[in-house]
């Protein structure tokens, strides 16, 4: 294997989990099974009242919002509206002065760091990918899988039939079937943005948080994303900021778009009545 991988490396983008803490944070034996997940009233995220503030100044004011289990919730808002504020906060990274956040109805996210939260089952794509340029498509796949051994182990570990149909099967969802065996630093960039995307989904999160997906991606590459993404809501539950509206009526013809602005959420529906309000056209559609 490569040697230009190092443990560092490893721990630096993803981070070693402890089962054990997590385990006794929140009472559940297997955090990342499906079934620990209560969603028995279809809401898979719940943020009520959430504030954050940096010197004073309100990143996030009173937000409130929820999401269902298998949507796919598109965000806009114009810059400063709060949008990656509002994922530090789902995420751990940053701790709300006040409101409350739930994945699910019974795990309090306040009350997790983020390995914890992302092992719960929250995963999250950063705009650059961190994908490991000299490992190939697959063995990305099959080290994402693994975060919880140590990276030796990890690359030196034997692939069960069962985890090499389960790479296989994000292999045709990401849409790199054929570029399994080629080192990840050839693809282009949106391939490397759906390697990551694959990435995430080897851990089985419950919800994916994408945060400008389609950034610098060629107009082919963004539509195809759409397509992923479309085709991963239902099993998968997606949040999904844009500010590419192209990008945004093609994922949310059938789903529900919010506008975020000044830290809270100036109007949520359907892509036309968000189009339609008269506050979003002012503060950031534009007439
Ligand atoms: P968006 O993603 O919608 O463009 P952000 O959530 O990044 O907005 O930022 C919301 C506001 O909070 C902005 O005014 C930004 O400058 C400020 N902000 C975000 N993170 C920090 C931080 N770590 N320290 C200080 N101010 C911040
Ligand atoms: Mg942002």
């Amino acid at each position: 294997m490569n040697a230009a991988i190092t443990s560092s490396q490893a721990a630096q983008s993803r981070p070693q989990l402890s089962g054990s803490t997590f385990d006794r944070a929140v009472g559940l034996e297997r955090p990342i099974d499906a079934r620990a997940l209560d969603t028995r009233y279809k809401v898979i995220l719940y943020l009520e009242g959430i504030s954050v503030s940096f010197d004073g100044f309100k990143a996030l004011n009173d937000l409130n919002l929820t999401i269902d289990r298998g949507e796919l919730r598109s965000i806009i808002g114009p810059n400063g509206a709060g949008k990656t504020t509002m994922m530090d906060v789902i995420t751990g990274k940053t701790r709300p002065d006040a409101g409350t956040a739930f994945f699910g109805q019974t795990i309090d996210l306040t009350r997790l760091n983020e390995a914890q939260i992302a092992h719960a089952g929250i995963g999250r794509k950063f705009q650059k990918p961190t994908v490991f340029e000299e490992l190939t498509v697959f063995e990305n796949l099959e080290l994402a899988m693994k975060t919880d051994k140590g990276i030796w182990t990890s690359l030196f570990f034997t692939l069960t039939g069962e985890m090499r149909s389960k790479i296989e099967e994000k292999l045709e969802l990401i849409q790199l079937k054929d570029h399994a065996h080629r080192p990840a630093g050839l693809l282009s960039h949106g391939q490397k943005q759906w390697l990551e995307i694959g990435m995430l989904l080897m851990q089985e999160p419950q919800l994916l948080l994408l945060d400008e997906p389609a950034a610098g991606m060629t107009d082919e590459e963004t539509e195809r994303s759409g397509e992923l993404f479309l085709s991963l809501a239902g099993p998968y539950t997606l949040v999904v900021v844009e500010h590419d509206m192209e990008f945004i009526k093609q994922i949310s013809h059938n789903g529900r778009v919010t506008c975020l602005h000044e830290g809270s959420v100036l109007a949520e529906g359907s892509l036309e009545q968000v189009q339609n309000n008269e506050r979003v056209i002012e503060v950031y559609l534009g007439r």
